[in-house]
């Protein structure tokens, strides 16, 4: 009996099963100048490239089964792309569709995407710039998946998790008159935040495997938003200083994708601070103070003991936000007023578009993908499509099963802002400018969890 055991050890591979391999790639995304840029209530069209735009993909390989994440240097990702991409990654590559994470950055200095609704007038998405970069916008996502897929290596995975909370902050305060006001943390009215903010900076790091392991990529993941530069041109915002400070650390050869993390009422406006900027100098403060965050702890990353990457997902319908006959005739009045030269305080108009999206929209399903991807115990990817609040990120976070829980917000496609179910009653701008009703985003939490409890027990 002995000796069959130990024949049976022998004559099973076991070096070879479980060996992970990781391939990464970049693909230029930046669209021509004169193409109208996404993030304002206006045409801004670009007139120059501060960094180009890339879509970024890892492929994580263990005994045959595979992964791809994808992050985007785009305002968000669009179901039709997601679909399209898909498509063609598992033409390309075998990938199932249902293994493919499709993530955006969130910068708002890309190129608007047509969304099909009335911003698209108020952005320029349908002029032909912004339809041609939509257009070929899955053909570089899938390329950029093809050739991380060719380049496929043995490697090691390992992560940690820093916390850097003095750069990112909520963006809803509570005013002394008993008011919620956005962006309103500088105003002498402003007593306190209306919520938290999510400190952690996630951070899983691949390298080759040998005495000299090669750096291969990174995944970074922290929740603010991208707004710090602004201005007329092409830029990554703060994540590409993220990424440029890891490859001052790691080497040129280093894919660093970034995804972001629940941010909907999240940016890097400090209240303290009137006199901070914004623009490309304050993008590189900000991307190198959080880059640091992991440097300083770079000694704590754990090794992963990884397994075949398992993903789920599941795709389900929300409830639309109720709107009454009254309120569409306001938003017809108002949004005509607009057309007319008219302007309006940002939350106004944007209360004004979403009641005629629901309205013009409102037997269509709002569908929506959550979507779970873990090759370790100790490390889960989770994606949710929509500009998420950050108590709903937190939340997914405590009641993970897995060690790391990384986020990726606005991916696999959008339905817009997901407030807490506490905030609809507080209001203001991501509330008024939110398709899906109250209750959406403790669906997308139970159905998270759901799915990381499920995964982390195949
Ligand atoms: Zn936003």
């Amino acid at each position: 009996m002995k000796k069959i055991m130990f024949f049976l050890l022998l004559s099973f591979p076991l070096a070879h099963a479980g060996e992970l391999k990781i391939g990464a790639a970049q693909v230029k995304i930046t669209p021509p100048v004169g193409t109208p840029l996404a993030g304002s209530y206006k045409v801004r069209v670009s007139n120059g490239v501060l960094d180009d735009l890339l879509a970024k993909a890892i492929v994580v390989e263990q005994d045959g089964a595979k992964a791809a994440l994808v992050g985007l240097d785009i305002v968000t990702t669009t179901r039709p792309a997601v679909t399209a991409a898909r498509k063609l990654i598992a033409e390309q590559t075998g990938i199932a569709p249902e293994r493919v994470m499709i993530s955006a950055t969130h910068t708002h200095s890309g190129p608007v995407q047509p969304r099909g609704n009335l911003m698209d007038e108020i952005t320029g998405a349908t002029r032909p710039l912004a339809q041609e970069f939509t257009a070929g916008l899955p053909e570089l996502i899938a390329r950029a998946v093809a050739e991380a897929n060719a380049k496929l290596v043995p490697a090691r995975a390992s992560a940690l998790m820093a916390r850097e909370g003095h750069t990112s902050f909520n963006r809803r305060y509570w005013m002394k008159d008993g008011t919620l006001g956005w962006m309103a943390g500088r105003s002498p009215n402003a007593v306190r935040p209306a919520g938290p903010i999510d400190p952690d900076v996630g951070a899983c790091f691949f390298a080759g495997t040998g005495d000299e392991p090669a750096p291969l990529a990174a995944y970074v993941n922290f929740a603010m938003h991208a707004t710090v530069v602004g201005g007329t041109k092409c830029s990554g915002d703060y994540p590409a200083a993220i990424a440029k400070r890891f490859a001052e650390f790691k080497g040129t050869n280093l894919v660093t994708l970034f995804a972001n993390g629940c941010c909907g009422n999240v940016n890097q406006i400090n209240p303290r601070w009137p006199a901070q900027g914004h623009g490309p100098q304050e993008a590189e403060r900000i991307g190198t103070v959080l880059a640091a965050a992991v440097f300083r702890d770079w000694p704590q990353l754990q090794p992963l003991h990884t397994f075949a990457p398992r993903a789920r997902a599941e795709t389900f319908t929300l409830p639309r936000r109720k709107i009454t006959d009254e309120e569409v005739t306001q938003a017809r009045q108002l949004y005509s007023q607009m057309e007319k030269g008219k302007k309006f305080a940002i939350p106004v108009l944007a209360n004004a578009v979403c009641v005629l999206e629901t309205q013009a929209n409102k037997d269509k399903p709002l569908e929506a993908e959550v979507q779970v991807i873990a090759f370790s115990d100790d490390l889960a990817i989770v994606s949710l499509p929509g500009e998420i609040f950050v108590e709903l990120g937190l939340a997914i976070k405590k009641a993970s099963p897995f060690k790391h829980t990384f986020i990726a917000e606005l991916a696999n496609g959008s339905i817009g802002y997901v407030p807490n179910k506490s905030a609809y009653a507080e209001g203001n701008y991501e509330v008024v400018s939110a398709r899906c009703a109250e209750g959406s985003g403790e669906m997308f939490v139970d159905a998270a969890v759901k799915l990381l409890k499920e995964i982390a027990k195949p």
